[in-house]
């Protein structure tokens, strides 16, 4: 069948492909139709087409699926962060699962008994709007040369202009308002990416959603101090950005470099506290609404440090990873992938001893600052790869025959390519009892799973986690024992 580009078709959206976009079809010609939701029939508007498969861009609902619910962003369309806000948030979630089921039958190779049998019923959030604890909006001007920030609409560098992204705090306007006004009423400009002129380049700003302080980070294209300052009539910023309650720290960043990074390395308290704080509790995974368990752990976070992004969710996905290990106190558990230390510290009150690695060596600062501030004396922290350290670890052990950091329990949280093969086949090697494996990308997990089944280990339960309300991102936690003898419930 041929189709032209711009021809009209109508067609019944049956599917939701990986990325949140409709699926449909025409006369057995399959359409991929972003913003469309699975029981829509839609007239679409067809863009390109390949061998087996075309594109095309949504034009108007004729029958709204039942799944559906109106999207509260007016720039949910353009924008492209939010791929399913048009999609009740009951239906994301099953989603969700569905997606990770998918992956493990798909990609794994596990039948649907197996997958049914492991799988515990996703965490949601309570509420889906709001998570986030940290946004970086992008300074530019419009047409007219006005200067305003907003977020670049999908896959594109123009800037939309629009203070209220409903994914962020609602502090976040009243920060970026009063940003815009400084720079309007001081003429600071805004960096221009195509000529690399101009000051200032992005807003960073993030909440400690416990503590309720604030950090706002200008990064900024500023070669030096102007006349002892790093912005122009510095102190008219900080006066107005001091008005606001909870601010406790604000920064710049210089970044001269013509580059899609936005943070450059250098940063520069030019007002209050170099770091906010955060608060994480355990919590109890297994009760009603997961209560306080009256565990905390406090992180110090500067503007360049990472951390996760939805502090709520957080919580509930490391306190199953804690569950997931079984700890009692006698354990030595390995966290590879471990960042700024969070699941090794809250890993840490229920074992023997925690070893974190991580690639990052600033990050394994953060760890090392954090486990201190939290009076934590168990959890030692190596950089390097995971695929390094790991083998080179075990084969001094091998020689010195010594069992002393011999692991018991493994937990990791790679990056979305999963974890490496080296460092899968050490797992198998070493044996640990229990391996947790955390991921945010089930397709990955699938197969790294599929290896270490293949090693002699069992997965024993397998529940998502959504960290990401209106995305089609979910994190997944699973249980994985050296045998039936080594599950823990
Ligand atoms: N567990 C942490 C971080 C998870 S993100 C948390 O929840 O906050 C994944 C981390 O893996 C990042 O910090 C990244 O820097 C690190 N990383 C990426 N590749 C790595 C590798 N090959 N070996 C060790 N760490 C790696």
């Amino acid at each position: 069948m041929d189709y032209q580009k711009n021809q009209l078709i109508t067609l019944t959206i049956e599917d939701i492909g990986v990325e949140g976009e409709g699926i449909g079809k025409v006369d057995g010609f399959t359409f991929f139709v972003k913003d469309a939701v699975v029981g829509d029939v839609i007239q679409a508007r067809v863009m390109k087409t390949k061998k087996n498969y075309g594109y095309a861009r949504l034009e108007q609902i004729l029958e709204p699926s039942g799944d559906r619910t109106e999207p509260k962003c007016p720039y949910h369309r353009q924008c492209g962060g939010c791929q399913i806000q048009a999609i009740s948030y009951e239906k994301q979630l099953e989603f969700k699962e569905k997606k990770i089921r998918g992956n493990l039958m798909r990609i794994g190779g596990f039948s649907a008994e197996q997958v049914d049998a492991w799988m515990e019923p996703i965490v949601g959030m309570e509420d889906p709007w709001h998570y986030r604890n940290k946004a970086q909006y992008p300074v530019g001007c419009d047409k007219e040369g006005n200067i305003i920030t907003g977020f670049y609409a999908g896959r594109t560098h123009s800037i939309i202009a629009n203070t209220e992204c409903l994914l962020g705090a609602p502090e976040n306007k009243e920060i970026l308002e009063s940003i815009l006004a400084y720079m309007r009423r001081n003429r600071v400009s805004a960096y221009d990416e195509t000529t690399g002129k101009g000051l200032v380049r992005h807003i960073l700003i993030r909440k400690g959603f416990t503590s309720k302080e604030f950090m706002v980070c200008l990064v900024i294209n500023a070669p030096k101090k102007i006349s002892g300052a790093y912005l122009p009539n510095q102190q008219d910023l900080i006066q107005a950005l001091t008005k606001l309650q909870g601010m406790t720290s604000i920064s710049v960043s210089i970044n001269r470099e013509q580059t899609n990074v936005i943070m450059g390395y250098e940063v520069h308290t030019i007002w209050g506290s170099d770091t906010i704080s955060d608060v994480i509790h355990v919590r109890d995974m297994q009760k009603e609404g997961y209560p306080f368990t009256g565990t905390e752990l406090t992180f110090h976070i500067s503007p360049l440090s990472f951390y996760q992004v939805n502090p709520v969710q957080t919580e509930k996905l490391y306190s199953l990873a804690l569950e997931y290990a079984g700890l009692t106190g006698k354990e030595t558990v390995w966290d590879l992938y471990c960042g700024i230390g969070t699941i090794s510290l809250f890993l840490a009150g229920s074992a023997k001893k925690v070893c974190g690695v991580e690639i990052i060596p600033q990050a394994i600062d953060d760890a090392r600052a954090n486990a201190a501030r939290n009076g934590i004396e168990n959890a030692e922290f190596y950089v390097g790869k995971a695929e390094e350290v790991l083998p080179e670890f075990y084969a001094k052990q091998e020689n010195q025959g010594s069992d002393m950091l011999h692991p018991d329990v493994i937990v990791v949280d790679p990056p979305r390519k999963g974890c490496d093969e080296a460092c899968l086949d050490t797992m198998l090697k070493m044996q640990p009892e229990r391996i947790v494996y955390v991921s945010c990308d089930s397709a990955t997990l699938a197969r790294d799973l599929k290896i270490l089944c293949e090693g002699g280990y069992e997965i024993q339960k397998v529940r998502g986690v959504d960290q990401f309300g209106m995305t089609v991102h979910v994190e997944t936690c699973v249980l994985i024992t050296r045998d039936k003898k080594g599950q823990n419930s």
